[in-house]
């Protein structure tokens, strides 16, 4: 377990500078050119990264094309694969402190949550995905006598993966070790503001024996390097996680380029509804709490939307507001910090906008609204709360993704899935009830992906996570994720 003398030390070591890494080893951009990195612990410039473009991205994706084609990867027995992937898991548990302080470092998340959700997850996904290899079989069809028909999984080729700069190494494993698992060869595009986390764990898989040219990554911005990516000729599959106007830009570059199969996993506005027969309130509260405050809200399902039962909305706001209260926002590798910074000057810009603009749609502001410790030079925002929001208002209808909820008070189960389903989103909801029939009549109801019952997140890799509506057309994690990244092929065979 950590603690903060080793966090202490680790928050001091030096940081050096990012390069791509095509066919095992650490290139600079063809250009030359680099992008700095700040920190949004205190707005300090770390270290630099490489700033790929098109031709960068064109070395990975030959780099990516010849291992796939010559069977370095590919060609190994699917056990074999496995084995290389639960050693990159050991490999990440072994180095689990540095990799969650580097990350941590770059993108800002509370130490606490990203000691599990960073290392620990991506560590789990790639034991996961390589316990699977060499377990999934094929298909034999019903057909006629004197014919047989088999049904064979096939790698798509090259994966391009694009990620976002909230949970880098956990939502960057969820599609490499997916992607690995069947067969092909990836090159990876993190985010500009959260690449160094990454970029180590592809170093790590290169040690614990994956073959050069498999895993390839490539930094910088999105509209250089990650529209290269998705213009290319030879990408078959894009993987993306990330905010809707970019996934529609993706969908419009497979159009004008090769037709590749895009998946999106994009964003939400996760409805939490909580009837007045939930139980123990407090305890309630304090999941709600939790469910948007943590991370400072920059978390895909963040339950950014309270629905609750009016016969106990006024004591339940309360309730919310004392665990909000008592949260510590702040230093991000303070062990004792429940939210940590927002990531980026530009996303806390964003965010306070969103502030105002729900003040002048006519929500009641209940609390915080504002930057705070600004003299860390970091961009922090502490739990913010508006009331009786109006259902078109833009603080309803739009992913804010910072420490923001609204609260709109529902009379029956009818008006509570109605007011929940009332967005362009579906990606996560949640209900607490103690009534059996009613937890499963709103799971059936509610559009999401994922419904939570009594709970709020921590769903782990054997579950899919995939959006309905606007909030994505894929999976990530379970068994159902590897379909992203394979093709089906008959063989119709006259005996
Ligand atoms: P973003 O869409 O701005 O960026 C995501 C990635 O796309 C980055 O790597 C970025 O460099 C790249 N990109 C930007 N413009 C591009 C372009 N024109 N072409 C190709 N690539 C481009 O998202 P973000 O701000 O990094 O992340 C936050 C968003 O991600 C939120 O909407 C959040 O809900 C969503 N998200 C979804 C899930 C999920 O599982 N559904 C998980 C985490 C985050």
């Amino acid at each position: 377990m950590i603690d903060q003398t080793r966090i202490d030390q680790l928050r001091m070591a030096p940081v050096l500078p990012g390069s791509h890494i095509i066919d095992g080893k650490a290139v600079a951009s063809a250009s030359g050119a680099t992008l700095d990195v700040v920190s949004p612990i205190d707005g300090t410039v770390l270290t630099h990264i490489a700033a790929g473009d098109a031709e960068d991205i064109d070395r990975a994706v030959r780099a990516a094309r010849a291992a796939f084609e010559d069977g370095r990867w590919s060609g190994l027995a699917p056990v074999a694969r496995g084995r290389i992937l639960q050693r990159i898991a050991e490999a990440i548990e072994a180095e689990a402190d540095t990799l969650a302080v580097l990350g941590v470092r770059d993108n800002g998340t509370e130490i606490s949550m990203a000691i599990k959700a960073e290392p620990g997850s991506a560590a789990a996904t790639f034991r996961y995905y390589g316990e699977l290899c060499g377990k999934e079989y094929g298909q034999v069809a019903p057909s006629a006598p004197g014919t047989l028909g088999l049904v064979h999984h096939e790698p798509v080729g090259v994966v391009g993966a694009i990620v976002p700069w909230n949970f880098p190494m956990m939502i960057g494993a969820w599609k490499i070790a997916a992607a690995l698992a069947v067969g092909n060869t990836v090159v990876l595009k993190p985010a500009e503001v959260a690449s160094l986390a990454l970029l180590r764990l592809v170093e790590i898989c290169h040690e614990a024996g994956l073959p050069d040219g498999v895993l390839n990554v490539v930094t910088g911005t999105g509209a250089e390097a990650g529209a290269a990516l998705g213009r290319h000729m030879d990408v078959d599959v894009l993987a993306f996680t990330g905010s809707g106007a970019v996934g529609r830009k993706l969908l419009e570059y497979a159009a004008q380029s090769n037709l590749k199969r895009v998946y999106l996993e994009l964003g939400g506005k996760s409805p939490a509804v909580v009837f007045a027969d939930a139980g123990n309130l407090d305890k309630v509260a304090a999941v709600i709490a939790g469910g948007i405050y943590r991370d400072s809200g920059q978390v895909c399902i963040a339950a950014s939307r309270l629905l609750v039962e009016r016969a106990i909305h006024a004591e339940f706001v309360e309730r919310v507001m004392a665990h909000a209260s008592k949260m510590r926002v702040g230093d991000p590798l303070d062990l004792r910090t429940n939210a940590g910074a927002i990531a980026s000057e530009a996303q806390m810009t964003s965010i306070l906008a969103a502030c105002e603009q729900a003040k002048g749609d006519g929500a009641d502001l209940r609390m915080g609204g504002a930057r705070m410790a600004a003299e860390t030079g970091g961009y922090y925002i502490g739990p913010t709360l508006f009331d009786n929001a109006p259902q078109t208002s833009a603080l309803v209808q739009n992913e804010v993704f910072g420490p923001v909820l609204s609260v709109q008070p529902f009379d029956s189960e009818g008006e509570a899935v109605a007011i929940a389903n009332g967005t362009s989103y579906g990606l996560a909801a949640g209900v607490f009830t103690r009534d059996i029939s009613r937890a499963h009549r709103m799971v059936a109801r509610l559009r999401a992906g994922v419904v939570h019952v009594n709970t709020y997140g921590g769903a782990d890799v054997s579950v899919p996570l995939g959006g309905h509506g606007q909030s994505g057309n894929g999976h990530d994690k379970s068994p159902h994720a590897l379909d992203k990244f394979r093709n089906l092929k008959t063989a119709w065979i006259q005996l």
